[in-house]
Parts: C-alpha cells; structure tokens; sequence
C-alpha cells in the first residue's frame, strides 16, 4: 500500500516536503495513529501542536458530521451564526475584544500585519516597519516569510517584502536600538515554537510591553502555536502577565479543520472598515463549527488545565532523564505540553529516528526533539515516552 501512494506522490506531488517519513496513516482515535500497514503509533507531535482534542474526537466527529449534512460554505456576505459564537468564546476567553477568521497561521499573521499598519494609516501617521525576532517562525507567505528570523526560509526569496527586521531574542536593548519612529509593531512569539522551542523571558516581555506603550509602537503576539491551551493557559500570554494589542491563533483552533484568526483590543481593530481586508473562505460554517466544537471539548474536558498538570509532570519526568543522560541530554525546555529536548548534535537525528522506529512521532527542529502532544495526554502516555526514550539514550 505505501509503496504504492509513495510513488504517486513523487510523480505528481511538488517534493517541498523532500524525504518523508516513510509511513501513511489512514485512521486515527486519541493519543493513537493507525498506518496503512497497520502500525500503531503515539503521537507525541499532534500534527504540529494541531490535534489538541487527539484524534477524531467522538464528539469532533459527531458536530462536524451534523455541520455537513446542513451546510458547509456560505459568503461573508451573510451572516454566519457559529462565525459569531466562536468570535464570542474567544473575546469572552482572552483579553481581546475583536476577532477575524482566516484559513491558516500565516494568513492571520498577514491580517496582523495589515491591521497595524491600518491602525497607523487611519491615525494620519502611517507606520510600516515591523520588527520580530531571530529564530521565529511566522509562516510561508511573503510577508511572513519576511518576518522569519531563519535564513533559511528567507534566503531563496529575496528582495523579501520590505518593512520587516529581525532582532535577538530577549534582548531589551537590541530592540530599542532597532526600533526607530517608522516601526508599527513589535512581533513575538512568546515560545518560539519551530527552531526549537525557546522561551522568551518574563522580564523581558514585560519590557517589550512598556517600550511599545512609551513609544505608541503595537505589541502583537503570535500564538499560532503556542495558543489554545498548547502552553499550560489558553494563550501563552497569560504567563506572562503581558497582553499584546493584536494575536493570532491558528493549529489547534479548528481541531484539524483549516481556520486562523487575528484578534485585537477594541482600539486597534476599529481601524478595520468595511472593505479593508476580505477572505473567502475565513471563519465558514464548517471551520467555526469545528472551533466551537473544539472549545466544548476544552470545557467539557478540562484540557487547559490538563495541559497545565501534564506538561509539569512530563518535565520533571524528562528533567530527571536529562540528569541522568547528562552527556546527551543538552537542556529540556518548554511550557505545558509544548516541550523541546535539547540534544548533543551528534546523536539528535538518530534519537529523533529511534523514537519514530520506536513508533513516537515527534519532530526534530536542528538539535531538539519537539513535543505537542494532544492536550488529552495521560501519565501512563508520558510514563511511556520517557521509559523509551530512557533506553534509546542508554543504547546509543
Ligand atoms: C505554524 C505556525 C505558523 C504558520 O501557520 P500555517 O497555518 O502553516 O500558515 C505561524 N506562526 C507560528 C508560530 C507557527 O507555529
């Protein structure tokens, strides 16, 4: 079976994704992923921090089932009733107080983008330049691209859309060096997610926050990622006691059903009116369905909190690993159940290989082993990842 869907895809498929892993799954339920060879694999990675509520949900299925058999896609033209109640769950849930919906993290990050710079533009003191940071992640758009901090992604595509600098990480003063009186918005991920899950700090955040205040600069976080429950609270804001002016959310948002939104305080989104920005597809029947549904599943279930719970089990549990295999293990990082496993360079490929023999998925992001398991995760799930991973470093 896989050899056969693997040639197909070489003929007709456009090869960005080079070499996969050499497995198709075909059926899926909770933690679990089932190959067309019937393999069972535990899935450790969530299809990148995406299957928050675990595979096919039976209440998942269950609304998105019901949702098309009545109707799937209508215009924006119309009124869009779950369009307006997951708007509703996400204001009454974060700090925010206006939301638009969009069909992937890239997108929402092009309507932050374009939301900041409306902000200024309808001020009467039009600003463009937007400065994030090196080592993130926004995206594979043009814009997005540009505001990657990772070679990378950017090399092949210069000239890179203008009006967007990188700076280091949790460094204060390299950014107030770089900010200038054409800058609009300062632009974070609060945990880096792709290069490997790198914390920003506390403090440091905080003084992000009072630079952007001081300097009528906008602060938007990108929680693409980090977001809906990923990091322990329902937005990676929430730890650190700072509250951006503009967030995305994307991956998890939909539950596997393709949605991203941009959400803003009352004072920057009012700089949006009618014809300022569009979508087709944004925020339709189906996706936002499939995102309230996701929210009752979260409430229901309590997946917040356990994200919370599991994710400090699930670090002591790698902390005391990585005491043990001190010359392998480099540093564990993360927040709730999005956690990174720093390893010496010469053995990450092959640990990250043994755990996918081992039937683990993660991901493997330069020398760190990623980790965005389904928020619905249990201690015997953890107590299993880390008996094998225990014997992976011992064996190598
Ligand atoms: C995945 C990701 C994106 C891009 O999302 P897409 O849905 O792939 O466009 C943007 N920002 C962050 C932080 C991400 O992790």
């Amino acid at each position: 079976m896989i050899d056969k869907i693997k040639t197909i895809d070489k003929q007709y498929y456009m090869n960005t994704f080079g070499q996969r892993l050499d497995v198709c799954f075909s059926e899926g339920s909770g933690m679990k992923l089932i190959s067309t060879e019937n393999e069972v694999f535990f899935d450790f990675l969530g299809g990148i921090a995406v299957n928050a509520i675990g595979h096919c949900h039976p209440y998942f299925v269950k609304k998105i089932q019901e949702q098309v058999s009545k109707l799937v896609h209508v215009s924006n033209l119309y009124y869009i009733e779950s369009q307006a109640l997951l708007a509703e769950k996400l204001v009454k849930n974060t700090c925010m107080d206006k939301v638009f919906f969009s069909n992937s993290g890239a997108e929402a990050n092009e309507g932050a983008f374009k939301l900041a710079k409306m902000h200024f533009y309808k001020k009467g003191s039009p600003k463009y330049e937007i400065i994030s940071l090196d080592h993130s992640f926004h995206g594979r758009t043009l814009a997005t691209v540009a505001a990657t901090g990772q070679e990378k992604y950017q090399k092949p595509y210069k000239p890179l859309t203008p009006g967007f600098i990188q700076v280091e990480p949790n460094n204060i003063d390299a950014l107030k060096k770089a900010a200038g009186d054409k800058t609009a918005a300062v632009f974070i991920e609060p945990i880096q997610g792709e290069s490997g899950v790198h914390p920003m700090s506390k403090e440091y955040l905080q003084e992000v926050r009072s630079f952007c205040d001081e300097n009528d600069i906008l602060l938007i976080f990108d929680e693409v990622q980090t977001g809906m429950g990923r990091c322990g609270k329902l937005f990676a804001y929430e730890l650190y006691g700072v509250e951006p002016d503009i967030m995305t959310s994307a991956k998890a948002l939909g539950g596997g059903i393709p949605i991203g939104a941009v959400m803003a305080k009352e004072f920057v989104a009012n700089a949006f009116t009618p014809g300022d920005h569009g979508t087709t597809f944004g925020g339709n029947p189906l996706a936002t369905t499939a995102g309230l549904a996701v929210f009752d599943i979260f409430e229901n279930e309590k997946l917040v909190e356990n994200s919370e719970k599991m994710g400090l089990y699930f670090k002591t549990c790698l902390k005391k690993l990585s005491e043990k295999h001190s010359d392998k293990i480099v540093e564990v990082r993360g927040s709730g159940l999005l956690i990174g496993i720093e390893l010496k360079p010469e053995i990450s490929r092959t640990v990250f290989e043994k755990l996918f023999e081992a039937k683990i998925l993660t991901s493997l992001c330069y020398n760190t082993i990623r980790l965005a398991p389904p928020l619905i995760i249990k201690e015997y799930e953890i107590d299993y990842f880390t008996e094998t991973l225990d014997n992976i470093l011992k064996n190598i």
